[in-house]
């Protein structure tokens, strides 16, 4: 490793091990801190994801800053009682004792992030890891270079190096050269699935424990009894949001054949009326990332029969919202994460046929299921395993700080957002406290003859 690098992360350790990061009134300023870092550079961070996706000041306030600062201000006015050491019931063969869990900081953690919101992606679990006391190494994707250039400038003015360090670079080069010359105490990634099996590999090597928020193909179901009308605007609005690039995006939609037609007929509906005939001229709508995501998604709209949409622009980076249907199980637009905006819609005509369809891609990030009906629900809830669920909705679930996010499998492992970002940064310390006033001998060998007393 280079020498510079690991000349960084040694005064890290140094820094968290003198306790400094340790009390409540460090850990609130440096939230407090972060606050003013952000809300200070909003024009800023506008301009930064503009240049890197295109996306709108009102989709960065929904999807980037503004979500953001909502968890922030959660923390911030939860950290008091998330630092609370949690009372615990103590068993009849330790009483008089007591029992409590204490959260401990885990020490010195790095958190890496993906391109397609790359600001919220790397902020975001940096709130959970300053709440919980942690110094803290924030690597950026490199395929947003304004956002990561921007980020750099906030934090590096807002914080000490030996606190948190902000590291850009080449993710395949400078990730491996940290994590196996760097005993991190624990590694955040948010990415895809090959990328995150490699990382969790590195981690194994020092025992690192990891949190894995990785994609692949989430399903949308459709039944024949959903409010169609409101199924498409919903499924519309988060399938083409940031260009469909969106990790809980519907990757493909199953729908009743009873009810294809009309949907197709309203999703097209609801594209029109979100952005327009002509998209490309629409500020609502972002763009691909690069050339090649570009055309990686761009290929895969010839691997089904053109519904709606199929215009693209090399030279802006322009994938219309499009719709497709026909498309071969074996098809790659069917085996691999879209990360675009082009959906397949599918028919099913029973719950058997759509879940082995769905079991092809196992435990996807998320699920949605629109229906009316109370009993369908159940059903599909018991049926799909998935890291989380929308019915009626989707990617909503996410924005609810109460609720954990996070996939299962080959979505990813562990969790976070609101008190769970805390507790996956922090170590459930086990306590017991035992009187010395009382200390009968029959806790003592020789144990013969005492054991029924237990
Ligand atoms: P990616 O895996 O290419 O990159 C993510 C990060 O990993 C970047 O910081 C990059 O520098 C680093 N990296 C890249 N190659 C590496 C390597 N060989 N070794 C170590 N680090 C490396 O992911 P991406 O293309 O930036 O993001 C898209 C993927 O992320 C999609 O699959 C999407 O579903 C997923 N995603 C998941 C969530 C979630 O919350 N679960 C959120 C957003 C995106």
């Amino acid at each position: 490793m280079e020498n510079d690098l690991l000349s960084q992360l040694q005064p890290m350790r140094r820094f968290f091990e003198s306790g400094a990061t340790q009390s409540y009134a460090f850990r609130k300023e440096q939230l407090q801190q972060l606050k003013r870092a952000v809300t200070a550079n909003e024009k800023e961070i506008y301009a930064a994801l503009y240049a890197d996706l295109k996306k709108s000041p009102e989709e960065c306030w929904v999807t980037e800053n503004g979500f953001f600062l909502s968890e922030l201000d959660h923390a911030i006015g939860s950290l008091k009682s998330w630092m609370e050491p949690e009372a615990k019931t103590t068993n009849l063969l330790n009483l008089p004792g007591n029992s409590r869990v204490v959260k401990e900081p885990l020490g010195v953690v790095l958190i890496i992030a993906p391109w397609n919101y790359p600001f919220q992606l790397l902020l975001t679990p940096l709130i959970g890891a300053i709440a919980a006391g942690n110094c803290v190494v924030l690597k950026p994707s490199e395929f947003a270079p304004a956002t990561a250039a921007l980020m750099q400038r906030l934090i590096e003015t807002a914080f000490p190096k030996e606190y948190i360090l902000y590291i850009q670079g080449d993710g395949a080069t400078v990730i491996p050269d940290m994590m196996k010359n760097f005993t991190f105490d624990h590694v955040f990634y948010t990415g895809s699935t090959a990328v995150g099996r490699h990382i969790y590999q590195l981690a194994a090597e020092r025992l690192v424990p990891v949190t894995l928020e990785l994609g692949g193909k989430s399903p949308c179901v459709v039944e024949a009894d959903a409010n169609i009308s409101v199924a498409a605007r919903r499924i519309a609005m988060t399938s083409f949001s940031n260009a469909g690039q969106m990790c809980v995006a519907p990757d493909y939609v199953l729908v009743h054949s009873s009810v294809k037609e009309k949907l197709v007929a309203e999703l097209k509906k609801s594209i029109v009326r979100f952005y327009g005939d002509t998209p490309e001229n629409s500020s609502e709508f972002g763009r691909m990332i690069n050339e090649k995501q570009f055309n990686r998604v761009a290929a895969y709209i010839n691997q089904g029969n053109l519904l709606h949409g199929g215009r693209t622009d090399i030279t802006k980076l322009f994938i219309e919202p499009t719709l497709i249907d026909q498309v071969e199980l074996s098809a790659p637009v069917m085996q691999e994460e879209i990360f675009g905006p082009v959906l397949p819609i599918l028919a099913f005509n029973s719950m058997e046929e759509a879940q082995e369809i769905i079991a092809r891609n196992p435990n996807p990030l998320a699920f949605y299921v629109f229906t009316s009906s109370r009993q369908k629900e159940k059903e599909w809830l018991n049926r799909i395993p998935s890291g989380g669920v929308c019915i009626n909705n989707a990617s909503l679930h996410l924005t609810n700080h109460n609720l954990p996010f996070g996939g299962r499998g080959f979505s990813g492992t562990g969790q976070y957002h609101g008190k769970y970002s805390f507790d996956t940064f922090s170590h459930r310390k086990a306590v017991m406290r035992s009187p010395t006033w009382f200390d009968p001998g029959l806790k003592y060998p020789p144990f013969k003859g005492k054991l029924w007393l237990l």
